[in-house]
C-alpha cells in the first residue's frame, strides 16, 4: 500500500490550496476575455491607472500584480502560481486611448434605481419612520428619480431604460434559497460561535437576507446590463447619515451631495480572484474616463442646483478623484459587476432636517418655501440636476 493515502492527502490538500477565492454567488473568472486588450496599454498608464484610480496603495496591489518592464504578470488564483500575462503597447501612446464620446440622443443610458422599496424596504435597512410621518424608503424615492430623469432624456433623443420599474426584486430568489450558504458562513464565522441560540439564528437569518437583497439583486440586475449594453449606466441613491442616537431617531443638520466612480480596490478585495479580474476588466476598457468625465459634471451639477456643499471621506475605502470636489472612487458591488462606464449619485442626507421636511412634503407641483427659500419638490430638484449635468458634459464632447 505505501505511501499512497499520503500523497492522496497532499494532492487532496494542495486542490484545496488552489481553490478560487472568490466573494459569495461570484463566478470563477474567464481570463481569457482580457486577451483582447494585449498590447492596447503602455506601462506607465496601466501604473497611473493603478495608483490614481484603482489601487492607491502599492502594497495593496503587489501580491498579486507584478509590473514588469514589458507586461504586468496578474495571479489568476489565489494561492497558486498561476498567472495571466498582460503585455504591454511598446509606445507610451495606447492603442485605443478613449475619451468621452457620446451624445446624449441616440446613447443607451440605464438607470438603476438603487434598492428595492416597497416589501422589502425595511429588510434591505432602507426604511426609516418618525412617529405617524410617512416613512422614508429610499427604493421608492430612487425609482421615482429615475421614472422622471428617464422621460426627460427620453425627450431630448436617448435610449433610456431602467433595471426595475417596480418596488419589487429583480432577482427570482428569496432568502430562503440561501439556507446552505449561510450556514457555511456561519461555520467559518468561529467568534459567532459562542452567542446564544436567538442571536446565532438572527444573524444567520440576516445573512440569507443580505445574499438576497444586496448580492443576488444586484447580480441579477448586472445580466440585465450585459444583454442592453448601455454606453451609461446611472445609479440614483439617497445618502443617509448614521442615527446619533439610533433608539431616539433625531434628524441631523448635516446634508451634503458626492458622486462617485469605481476604483480604491483594497488589499483584502484583491485577494478575491474575481474582485482582480474585475479591476483590471475596468482598467482595460478605459471606463474609469467616461467615469471621470461624467461624474466630474454631475458634481457640478448638484452643487449648482440643490446649494449643497460636497462630502469628503476621510477612511482609506474611498479614493478622491481629479480636482473637482464631490468626485470619489469607490469600489462596490455595482459599479464593480455592471459591465459599462457607471456614476453612482449619492446627494441629499435623507435623515437631514431638511431633507426630511422635503420628502415629506412629496412631489408637488410649482415652488414651496424651505428654510426661507423657494424650492421645486426634491424628486424634480433631484431629476433636473441629473439631466443638467449630463446635458453640460456631452455637449461638451469634442
Ligand atoms: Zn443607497
Amino acid at each position: 500500500m505505501g505511501k499512497w493515502w499520503l500523497v492522496g492527502l497532499l494532492y487532496f490538500l494542495g486542490s484545496f490550496m488552489t481553490e478560487a477565492k472568490l466573494t459569495d454567488l461570484a463566478e470563477p473568472p474567464d481570463w481569457s476575455s482580457l486577451d483582447s486588450f494585449q498590447k492596447s496599454i503602455s506601462k506607465q498608464e496601466f501604473i497611473t491607472q493603478l495608483n490614481e484610480v484603482y489601487c492607491p496603495r502599492d502594497s495593496w496591489w503587489s501580491p498579486w500584480i507584478e509590473v514588469e518592464k514589458n507586461r504586468a504578470r496578474i495571479r489568476k488564483k489565489n494561492g497558486s502560481d498561476e498567472w495571466y500575462d498582460l503585455h504591454f503597447s511598446e509606445s507610451n501612446k495606447s492603442a485605443n486611448q478613449s475619451s468621452c464620446s457620446f451624445q446624449i440622443s441616440g446613447s443607451k443610458i440605464l438607470i438603476d434605481p438603487g434598492h428595492i422599496g416597497g416589501d422589502f424596504s425595511v429588510m434591505e435597512g432602507r426604511h426609516f419612520s418618525i412617529g405617524d410621518d410617512k416613512p422614508v424608503m429610499e427604493g421608492e424615492l430612487a425609482l421615482s428619480v429615475a421614472l422622471l430623469v428617464k422621460s426627460e432624456l427620453e425627450r431630448k433623443g436617448a435610449e433610456v431604460d431602467l433595471t426595475r420599474y417596480y418596488n419589487e426584486p429583480v432577482t427570482i430568489s428569496r432568502p430562503k434559497d440561501f439556507d446552505d450558504l449561510a450556514m457555511s458562513w456561519f461555520r467559518k464565522m468561529e467568534w459567532l460561535h459562542g452567542l446564544s441560540e436567538d442571536e446565532k439564528s438572527m444573524r444567520i437569518k440576516k445573512r440569507k437576507e443580505l445574499y438576497f437583497y444586496r448580492v443576488s439583486e444586484i447580480i441579477a440586475r448586472s445580466e440585465i446590463i450585459r444583454k442592453k449594453k448601455p454606453d451609461l449606466i446611472l445609479c440614483i441613491h439617497l445618502n443617509a447619515a448614521p442615527w446619533p442616537d439610533p433608539e431616539k431617531k433625531s434628524l441631523v443638520s448635516r446634508n451634503d451631495y458626492h458622486v462617485l466612480v469605481n476604483g480604491c480596490y483594497m488589499g483584502g478585495e484583491l485577494a478575491y480572484d474575481n474582485q482582480r479580474y474585475e479591476m483590471i476588466w475596468r482598467l482595460l476598457n478605459r471606463w474609469d474616463v467616461s467615469e471621470r468625465f461624467i461624474a466630474e459634471h454631475m458634481s457640478k451639477a448638484f452643487a449648482q442646483n440643490t446649494g449643497l456643499p460636497a462630502f469628503a471621506y476621510k477612511g482609506p475605502n474611498a479614493l478622491k478623484i481629479g480636482e473637482v470636489e464631490g468626485v470619489w472612487a469607490r469600489n462596490l458591488l455595482a459599479n464593480r459587476i455592471y459591465e459599462a462606464p457607471v456614476v453612482f449619485l449619492e446627494p441629499y442626507i435623507a435623515n437631514s432636517e431638511v431633507v426630511y421636511q422635503r420628502i415629506q412634503l412629496g412631489e408637488y407641483s410649482g415652488t414651496k418655501i424651505i428654510n426661507g427659500e423657494l424650492r421645486s419638490n426634491l424628486i424634480l430638484e433631484y431629476a433636473e440636476s441629473v439631466v443638467y449635468g449630463l446635458e453640460k458634459a456631452l455637449s461638451k464632447t469634442e
